[in-house]
């Protein structure tokens, strides 16, 4: 069998998006900004509740805080509810539909990945999958022809358009999955690259946890923060991307939400080392010097050589250290009857 090709930044951002998407933000922003913001700023880490916090940067109009103890990074304070209801049916979500679609296929190999770790865990039942956007995981899914009854829920309008078309036979439900009620329906919920989007963590977390059965998975991915390209890009990151990106984690802070929501951390991946060696690629070749100490002189000198980038992706995989962490909790199972 030969090797997949490897997944790199420019394949899943295609150029129009690259170009496009500084300036796309920065006119959603500033039209968000004139919306008002009524929430107060924090004192406290919206994970952990620690009260050593630390600015990190500001972008796009919010300033983004960094907690002391967990390190989880998050918008201080949190755009209104108005605010996000804008944003989310703004220009802005249509564009980034649009490039999803051109990147349609570059796309897929990374959910074929996803697909075969939830396998390890569960050959067929029910699944949920949570803000499912145009359905890149669904027809990936469909592909693999794995046995799952699937649901799919996700708020927008546009997108439950296009699943209702494109997918017929999954179940679909238009709503935020705190709504759902369907208490201990799932054999697996699945929520790819969604959690930083996200206001109020705990309050998915616990509906995770309520929807699932007994001994039931939670299969999701998100930023991780503390990983290779993040340590290079630092506060240039491309996905630091408010009023979009409001709750950035880490594995610590990661661990920190599972624990308090009464979910069991089974594993976690980064299983794209190929994105971030891509990624750092970019940056240093733009010639940033910050970027270039954040990396290491020994890195940077040879990160552009082939065989050495492709073992450092290998390497960042192996250590999970890379950009992207995808995690495996349980829902504990019942206490047996003595
Ligand atoms: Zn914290």
């Amino acid at each position: 069998m030969s090797e997949p090709a490897a997944i790199t930044f420019d394949a899943i951002h295609t150029r129009k998006k690259q170009e496009n998407l500084a300036r796309m933000m920065a006119e959603t922003a500033a039209a968000v900004l004139q919306i008002g913001n009524d929430q107060p700023r924090s004192d406290h880490c919206p994970i952990c509740k620690g009260r050593e916090l630390h600015h990190f940067t500001d972008k796009f109009g919010f300033r983004l805080d960094r907690c002391g103890h967990c390190h989880h990074l998050f918008c201080n304070p949190m755009p209104s509810r108005a605010q996000l209801h804008y944003y989310y049916n703004s220009p802005m979500k249509a564009f980034e539909n649009e490039f999803f679609i051109e990147s349609f296929e570059n796309r897929v190999p990374i959910f074929s990945r996803r697909i075969a770790i939830i396998q390890h865990y569960l050959s067929a039942g029910r699944l949920l999958d949570v803000g499912s956007a145009i359905g890149i995981f669904l027809t990936a899914l469909e592909r693999s022809e794995a046995p799952f009854e699937v649901h799919c829920c996700d708020p927008s309008d546009d997108a439950c358009q296009h699943l209702w078309r494109h997918h017929p036979q999954v179940q679909l439900h238009q709503a935020m999955v705190e709504e759902l009620q369907l208490d201990g329906q799932f054999d697996g919920i699945t929520m790819w690259d969604t959690l930083e989007h996200v206001q109020n963590p705990h309050e998915v977390a616990g509906a995770i946890r309520r929807l699932l059965r007994p001994d039931g998975y939670w299969f999701f991915s998100t930023p991780n923060t503390t990983s290779f390209e993040w340590t290079v890009a630092g506060t240039d990151h491309v996905q630091i991307l408010p009023p979009g990106h409001i709750n950035l984690f880490n594995l610590e802070s990661l661990r920190v939400l599972l624990a308090s929501a009464g979910l069991s951390l089974i594993d976690y991946h980064t299983p794209n080392g190929s994105l971030d060696v891509s990624y750092v690629r970019k940056l240093l070749a733009a010639g940033d010097a910050g970027h270039r100490a954040n990396a290491g002189h020994f890195i940077a000198e040879r990160i552009h050589d082939d065989e050495f980038a492709a073992a450092l992706a290998r390497l960042l995989v192996e250590t999970r250290q890379a950009g992207n962490i995808l995690v495996i909790a349980q829902r504990p199972g019942e206490p047996a009857h003595v």
